[in-house]
């Protein structure tokens, strides 16, 4: 690249060395440059060899240019190479880079599908718009409860032998007073009962929807933690014709026009007197299967008019009002409008169950 010879000058060598490395246009070829200046055939290498042939002081005068020369080529050779290396990172990411707007099929995954509500949501939320039509406010309430509007407010006081139906998760057991885990919305209808006495506003029409917890063992028809809708009315005149009309038009109205309901005697501490309320089979529509025994027939709640020991113990004058109390499980109305064999189904999170809903 040099002419190498005895009469090269030290200057001009260093002039062309840095113009040299100011025209490289890659790190390849700097690297290459580095080499043919500074390595062992390079003219500095020659101009090193020459020390030996000097006398002392110009030996040491040259010593000394020849180490200024090599550490600015060095310098020079560093700098440029930077600024090489960064232009071809650039360039290398420039021609690299996607276009977000081309599809290839196969190049993406499939997309994500959007999420939606639970179906136990989505039931919940049905059963209340179907409520809200004919009249009735939603109301909600605490899930943790005391003793008190759990059980002794719904006339079961400690020790009734009705305690039984519902096996309870206490959080704390007090002499006077225990907390639990509601076992079921009814608490919510003391709430609304004693804040329509305390506000002046009776009449009331409400539906309680909510999630409640018994200590049951899961199984195809149970849960531990399950979901519920109650309904209460209080007003003047109610009677059980009432009651038994409102079952039959939100069984209409939800299941359809075929499904039909009808009410069989049973008891309940709070309501007198009391039923559970049956509706047509909705796999079989009434022609008899195995689900619902072959009598066309499946339960779905209980119901009843309110006792007036329930209305004593929030102050409402039975000689005045009457009402009437229903209740029943969300996630049941899900398992049975959607055929849902196996309740569990429900609390298990498996998106292939879930999303065809
Ligand atoms: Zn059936």
């Amino acid at each position: 690249m040099w002419a190498v010879s005895e009469t090269l000058d030290l200057e001009s060598f260093r002039a062309e060395a840095r113009q040299s490395i100011a025209a490289a246009t890659s790190t390849e070829g700097l690297r290459e440059l580095a080499t043919a200046l500074m390595g062992k055939r390079s003219p500095l290498a020659l101009f090193s060899r020459q020390l030996g042939t000097l006398g002392e002081a110009e030996r040491k005068v040259l010593g000394q240019t020849l180490h200024a020369v090599r550490t600015e080529l060095e310098s020079e050779l560093d700098e440029r190479r930077t600024v090489l290396a960064e232009a071809e990172l650039a360039a290398e990411l420039e021609s690299g880079k996607l276009d977000l707007t081309e599809f290839r099929p196969g190049m993406l995954p499939s997309p994500q599908g959007r999420g939606h509500l639970h179906v136990v949501t989505q039931t919940r939320d049905e059963l209340e718009d179907v409520f809200v039509a004919m009249g009735f406010t939603v109301a909600e309430g605490p899930e943790v409860e005391t003793d008190w509007y759990n059980f002794g407010a719904l006339n079961i006081p400690p020790a009734h032998p009705a305690r039984g139906m519902w096996d309870t998760f206490y959080l704390e057991v007090g002499e006077s007073e225990s907390t639990l885990l509601r076992t079921h919305t009814s608490p919510v209808q003391i709430h609304q009962m004693e804040v329509a006495v305390a506000t002046g506003t009776l009449p009331l029409h409400a539906v309680m929807p909510g999630r409640c917890y018994r200590r049951d063992t899961p199984d195809a028809r149970h849960l531990a933690v399950f979901h519920q809708i109650e309904g209460l009315v209080v007003d003047r005149g109610i009677t059980f014709a009432d009651l038994a009309g409102t079952i039959e038009a939100f069984t209409a109205a939800y299941f359809g026009p075929d499904i039909h309901s009808r009410l069989r005697p049973a008891y309940f501490p709070f309501t007198e007197p009391s039923a559970e309320f049956e509706i047509t089979c909705t796999i079989c529509h009434g022609q008899g299967c195995r689900t619902c025994s072959q009598t066309g027939w499946i339960e779905l709640g209980g119901c009843g008019m309110v006792d007036p020991a329930v209305f004593a113990a929030v102050g409402i004058d039975p000689d005045e009002w009457t009402g009437f109390a229903f209740g029943f499980g969300i996630d049941r109305c899900a398992q049975m409008r959607h055929q849902i064999s196996d309740m569990r189904a429900l609390i298990e999170n498996d998106v292939r169950f879930l999303r065809q809903f």
